[in-house]
């Protein structure tokens, strides 16, 4: 927490705002949309309620096809299935991490052919480090297919000077307690289409209609944030330049510390992209460093080091058995080379130097050991 959160807390009880919506809501999302340079924001409970509603709004429903970075936590995939929806999973490719433009060309050409084109691309932009969406826009554009742009990892992150979640139809931020900013669970949807977003706010409350007595037409979700929390968020949004630099301050003394050793390659920052640098991620060549990915793991495991492989691709989780997957091409999986070789480490922005030296010592010790 940043400190100053009580304070719009005990505005909202002061002014008995307690129940969903009210002024901090309204406020938070002009916040958001400011910062990011949006028309509109909708404050939400929580990034899978913001995915969720974006892909009601473009109407992906029963059998309609939706494409999906392989490479991401499940959350940006599960809303396909609550419509019904089928995923088509694109991999990643080795300068971001993150989708591949040639795995989605691919994709698009052969869904063209195949007359089913799918409803909407879910674009993820994986530890804070965007996509190469000049390429993913202009294939998507060629294609007629909206974008949502999950900036879940990505708040404070910006591609080519412009903030990173604004360059599709839609955007999603989350709050959860994981992220760059936390209202302890929450998310926020974005976009410029303000008459979209007026629709989003009528579907999270239920989809009531305009008459005295409870009317609904459409289905409907409880899906809004509480004025409460989003007091929270509010304070949090102040300090999230200060995040980022904290972040990227922890990921620089990673970098000069362990850049050197035998094996290790840091996950890259595109020229002209700057990342949050959600979490220090690198990838591990086991026969040069002289270690498995999962010795390292256990060693750290040992020193009480919480340390995390990266993101199981979706294609590889048993929930999405038989879903399509284009690889980056015909001789390269990125995102499963990643999985096998990628690691994150400790990177709090309340992370103290001395604990990152215990961290520094802990990974050259175990290269170093090996490589001796
Ligand atoms: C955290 C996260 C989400 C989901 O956000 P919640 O607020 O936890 O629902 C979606 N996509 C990615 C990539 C995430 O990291």
């Amino acid at each position: 927490m940043s400190g100053h959160e009580q304070r719009y807390i005990k505005e909202a009880f002061d002014t008995n705002w307690i129940a969903p919506l009210g002024p901090n809501v309204d406020a938070f999302e002009k916040e958001i949309a400011n910062y990011v340079g949006v028309n509109e924001a909708v404050a939400l409970s929580s990034g899978t309620a913001a995915i969720h509603l974006a892909l009601s709004l473009l109407e992906v429903k029963n059998g309609d096809r939706v494409f999906c970075s392989s490479l991401t936590f499940v959350a940006s995939a599960n809303p396909i299935l609550y419509q019904g929806a089928e995923p088509v999973f694109i991999d990643s490719e080795p300068d971001t991490w993150n989708m591949s433009p040639q795995a989605l060309e691919k994709a698009l050409v052969d869904a063209s052919i195949e007359g089913k084109l799918p409803r909407a691309a879910i674009v993820v932009n994986l530890y804070g480090q965007s996509a190469k969406m000049d390429e993913i826009v202009t294939l998507c554009n060629e294609y007629n297919i909206p974008i949502i742009e999950d900036a879940a990892e990505s708040l404070g992150s910006a591609y080519k000077g412009k903030p990173s979640g604004t360059f599709g139809e839609f955007g999603i931020y989350s709050f959860n307690g994981n992220k760059i900013i936390t209202t302890s669970g929450g998310g926020m949807l974005i976009s410029n289409n303000g008459e979209a977003l007026q629709k989003a706010r009528f579907l999270a409350t239920q989809a009531r209609d305009q008459a005295p007595h409870y009317q609904h037409s459409k289905l409907g979700f409880n899906y809004r944030m509480s004025n409460i929390l989003a007091g929270v968020g509010r304070s949090q949004l102040a300090v999230l330049d200060e995040r980022v630099e904290a972040r990227r301050r922890v990921f620089d003394r990673y970098y000069d510390e362990l850049g050197q050793l035998p094996g290790l390659h840091f996950m890259p920052e595109l020229t002209d992209t700057r990342s949050n640098r959600w979490l220090t991620s690198l990838t591990i060549n086991e026969i040069a460093a002289g270690v498995t990915v999962k010795t390292l793991l256990e060693t750290m495991a040992d020193e009480n080091i919480e340390a995390r492989p990266v993101w199981k691709p979706l294609h590889l989780q048993p929930l999405f058995d038989g879903a399509t997957y284009y690889p980056h091409s015909e001789t390269e999986n990125v995102s499963e080379q990643l999985f096998h070789t990628g690691i994150c480490l400790p990177s709090g922005s309340n992370l103290s130097e001395d604990d990152q030296k215990r961290v520094i010592q802990c990974v050259t010790s175990a290269i170093q050991l090996k490589v001796r």
